[in-house]
């Protein structure tokens, strides 16, 4: 709230100053003052420039001492090498927020990151709000403020937008202009050394100007600042975003599985999934979205009726719902019996609704009618081909007469070019979106009725198990006092009893006689795995062997067990463990953690396998997860429906294989220097599971609390 406060002085300055103001004509010191002034600025302008006269009629205040004490905000244009003395000079009389342009800083490298890092310190001890550096400025439709040295005035509208790049900046003003699209405020951050997208999110969620935030976003410095901000921000009015220059998935070499399968990106998609936030793969489909999200009403249902007059576009927008989480919406028999009365008898009565080539505009208006009154319809989209029959400017106006009293989102596709454009515009002015295809379209109202489901959630529930963390504190703190860095199987395995997590019977045999001792205690069959703190991968040494039914095999296998792991180098041999054979008819799966470096442990979830990686067929969330995260996690992967049953298999037990999750999502918040973990494979059965491996990474030594 005081956060907002103070972005008032930027949003709504009462006076604004151009630092480095300058008479020459694309300039941008120029261009700054001549934008305040074509788009309206009612406050006051000050052009300040050591050299004073006049630019563009104002009169040039020639240094930052000559403005008035407790000046709202300073748009900061000058040279490089002068922008720590100007922040200075503004920050003695009590300058409040200040835009810096100017560029040369954290982008060019070392010199530019110190003088970055100065002038944001400059900003965070005078308590002055700062955007940038090296940004195209900001704009603020409401009042008329456009700070920025950009061609084009945007019109106003109800879409924010936030960008990290000035160039997309620019790109999007301009696009925006050619399609009439208008915004409420427009911010670039440039280097983000102080504001960033957080504090956009916190700023826009309460604007009363503001329907739809937008934004661009390369990387996010404080994730789990961002991503409370985002769950803030998306109950309140949908936030659509690009995100932009994430290496590939499992760049960085990583010592489990989960690490190797799971990439920023993925913490990314997870963050932006678990808070709401609709991502978008570019600029066209953002627009697409914010076109529908700033005219449309909520659809309070997932049921879409297609009315068209082309056979071929009706079924592509049919099946285009058909991939979304829209249904074509089945018809009441009193709407068929409706449509029947006027329709020639060769028209399909039911959705999409077509209404053939001949159609006329009154006859697309009564069909429009006729469905949009249908209660079984949520949403409707009049699709159209521009024929020699239909006067497409008369069904522009009529879908617009329709959209403007229904309460229901309806948006138009006409399909072509030259055609339909007047018929486009029309449409634009009564605030219909027009889409040239029937897939933007079915998108953009798909988006609609995603959004609304997400505020209609129920709040998220966590869930904390009873557990021994004591004890797990205690193998783990014994692992790290001996220097270790991973824990294998044997030493892990502890950690997963201390959470109560279903694991094989397992006692740790150092001679062949306490393996044939442990397996009749056990029971054959049995598995025998190598125990060495130094082997992390058992089998790629040759250190597991399953199903052994009785003890000569068992010594045998323990012999050769140990003397393959002999030959790995430096490998201390503890012995074998010898493990309970997991019942058949499991069907393999993997779970774990991994933790980013910006939004915390990214729990992950797969089928289990050698063609895992290769799939990548995984779904992730951030911890801590909530009952709904795992239930999402195990149904979104693509191999669900093996996970389901296939040819008459019974399902798995999900509600087991969502506990272990849950557990893994605990141990990793209750266990920061826990880096990485790795359970696979985990066996689900229709009943249970059981965890048959598991291994854990430590980081580097976290600072102990007290
Ligand atoms: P690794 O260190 O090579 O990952 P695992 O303990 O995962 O070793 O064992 C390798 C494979 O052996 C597993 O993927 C699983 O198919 C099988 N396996 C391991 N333990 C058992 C068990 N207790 N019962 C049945 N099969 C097992
Ligand atoms: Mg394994």
């Amino acid at each position: 709230m005081e956060r907002n406060d103070q972005l008032k002085a930027l949003f709504d300055p009462q006076a604004v100053a151009v630092i480095g103001a300058s008479r020459t004509q694309g300039k941008v010191g120029h261009l700054v003052v001549s934008n305040l002034l074509a788009a309206g600025y009612q406050g006051k302008i000050f052009p300040v420039n050591p050299h004073g006269g006049e630019i563009l009629g104002l009169t040039v205040t020639s240094s930052i001492e000559g403005l008035p004490r407790g000046l709202d905000l300073a748009v900061i244009c000058v040279p490089r090498a002068e922008v720590i003395e100007s922040l200075e000079r503004l920050a003695a009389i009590g300058t409040r927020a200040v835009v810096i342009i100017t560029a040369g800083f954290k982008e060019v490298g070392r010199k530019g990151y110190y003088l970055e890092e100065e002038a944001a310190s400059i900003c965070r001890r005078h308590s002055m709000i700062m955007l940038g550096p090296n940004c195209l400025g900001l704009v603020n439709t409401a009042n008329g403020l456009n700070a920025t040295f950009a061609a084009g005035n945007p019109e106003k509208g109800s879409i924010a937008f936030f960008s990290q790049s000035g160039a997309l900046c620019i790109a999007i003003l301009d696009a925006a202009l050619g399609k009439g699209i208008g915004f409420s405020k427009f911010v670039s951050l440039g280097n983000k050394a102080a504001l960033d997208e957080t504090d956009m999110l916190r700023a826009l969620k309460d604007d009363p100007d503001t329907k739809v935030i937008l934004g661009y976003v390369e990387n996010i410095n404080d994730g789990q600042a961002f991503l409370r901000a985002a769950q803030e921000a998306t109950i309140e009015k949908p936030v659509i975003m690009i995100k932009s220059g994430t290496t590939p998935a499992g760049a960085r070499a990583a010592s489990s599985h989960t690490g190797a399968m799971a990439g920023a990106e993925d913490a990314y998609q997870a963050a932006f999934t678990q808070s709401g936030i609709i991502r978008v793969r570019g600029v066209e489909d953002m627009f697409h979205l914010a076109m529908a999200f700033s005219t449309q009403p909520t659809p309070t249902g997932p049921n879409l009726c297609v009315v068209t007059n082309s056979g071929g576009p009706g079924i592509l927008a049919a099946d285009a719902a058909e991939r979304s989480k829209l249904n074509m919406a089945p018809l009441r028999g009193q709407t068929v019996d409706q449509l029947k009365e006027f329709l020639p008898n060769y028209a399909a009565l039911y959705n999409p609704v077509d209404i053939i080539g001949d159609a006329d505009a009154s006859r697309f208006s009564k069909a429009l009618e006729v469905v949009i009154a249908d209660p079984m319809v949520h949403m409707v989209l009049a699709l159209l081909t521009p024929t020699p029959a239909v006067d497409v400017e008369a069904v522009a106006r009529a879908v617009a007469a329709q959209a403007a009293v229904c309460g229901k989102p309806v948006v138009a596709c006409f399909m072509g070019e030259s055609k339909v454009s007047g018929a486009r515009e029309i449409l634009r002015r009564a605030h219909v979106p027009c889409y040239n295809y029937p897939d933007s379209a079915v998108m953009a109202l798909d988006a609609l009725f995603r959004h609304a489901e997400w505020k209609k959630r129920p709040l998220p529930v966590e869930i904390c198990y009873m557990s021994n963390t004591f004890h797990a504190r205690d193998v783990l703190d014994r692992a790290k006092a001996k220097g270790f860095t991973e824990l294998v199987e044997f030493q892990a395995q502890d950690v997963l009893k201390a959470y109560g997590l279903p694991v094989p019977k397992t006692i740790l045999a150092r001679t062949s006689d306490e393996a044939a001792q442990a397996a009749k205690s056990i029971g054959y069959p049995v598995v025998l795995k190598i125990a060495s703190p130094q082997i992390s991968h058992k089998s790629d040494v040759g250190g597991v062997v399953v199903g052994i039914d009785n003890e000569e095999d068992l010594r045998k296998a323990f012999l050769s067990v140990t003397n393959r792991a002999k030959r790995v180098k430096e490998a201390y041999v503890m012995g074998c463990l010898v493990q309970e054979m997991a019942p058949k008819g499991s069907r393999e799966v993997f779970a774990g953690f991994k933790r980013d470096p910006q939004f915390g442990p990214l729990v992950l979830f797969g089928l289990g396998g050698v063609y895992v990686e290769v799939l990548r067929d995984v779904s992730g969330r951030l911890a801590p997860l909530s009952l709904l995260d795992v239930g999402e996690m195990v149904r979104e992967i693509k191999s669900y429906p093996i996970l389901r049953g296939v040819r008459g298999e019974p399902p798995v037990d999900f509600r087991a294989i969502e506990d272990v999750l849950l557990t893994l999502s605990q141990i990793a918040v209750d266990f920061p220097e826990i880096e990485e973990c790795d359970f696979n494979p985990v066996m689900a059965y229709p009943g249970g599971a059981l965890v048959v491996d598991a291994r854990f990474t430590l980081g580097k030594p976290v600072a102990e609390e007290s």
